[in-house]
Parts: structure tokens; sequence; C-alpha cells
């Protein structure tokens, strides 16, 4: 999928406090317990705790937050297969690599994908 029309609004300041929150999430008791199930999240492989890393569901770059609803442990592949796509972005690839992706055009796409119409909360 072309990256070049997707807006990633980067907020500086919200992503600094995000990944410092991310450290210290690492470090608590929830953290570590995830991590020692082994599994990624998005492939369910059993790669190993060392192997997994902190992934956030909807990236700290558009908007995400360090939080457990917002944390996954991921393997390497997995994380940067997905880099910084939102959930919604990462269904479209996957239907676009499948060849499945319904005729859309650019304009509803678009729409389908800007967060102010998700409906906050
Ligand atoms: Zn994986």
């Amino acid at each position: 999928m072309a990256d070049d029309w997707v807006d990633i609004r980067k907020d500086e300041a919200h992503v600094a406090r995000e990944r410092a929150k991310a450290q210290a999430l690492k470090q608590t008791p929830w953290w570590r317990e995830q991590l020692r199930k082994g599994v990624c999240h998005y492939c369910g492989k059993e790669v190993g705790a060392e192997n997994l890393t902190m992934d956030h569901v909807i990236p700290v770059a558009r908007g995400g937050k360090s939080v457990q609803s917002n944390v996954v442990p991921a393997c390497q592949a997995c994380n940067q297969a997905k880099r910084c796509q939102t959930p919604a972005e990462q269904i479209l690839a996957d239907l676009e690599a499948e060849g499945t992706l319904p005729a859309l055009d650019e304009e509803d796409l678009e729409r389908y994908l800007d967060p102010d119409n998700w409906g906050q909360g």
C-alpha cells in the first residue's frame, strides 16, 4: 500500500510522553507476565520472552497511548511489518495483499481511515 497519502499527525510532546510511559510500563509485573507467556499477539507464534517487543496497537505516532489496553507483545517480524499503521490500515493492507480489497475510491478510503470519523469513545 502506498504510504504517501497517510496523514501522520505527529505530536512531539505526545510521543515523548507516551514513550516515557512505555518505558515505565515495561517495568510492571503486568508487562512481565505478558512477556512470560512468550506468544506474539499478532501471529500467535511462541517465540519466547526474549524475542518479544512492546507494540502499540494504535501507534504512538498516530495518537495511541501507553496503556495496558493499547500495548501487546509482538515478535520482531510482526512489529516490523506493522510499522506505524493503525489496525484499520492493516486490515486494508492485508486485503490489498490478498487481492480482495473492495473497489473504493481514494476519497472513500480517506474518510474511512480518518480518526475524526471513527466516533470517539
Ligand atoms: Zn508475530
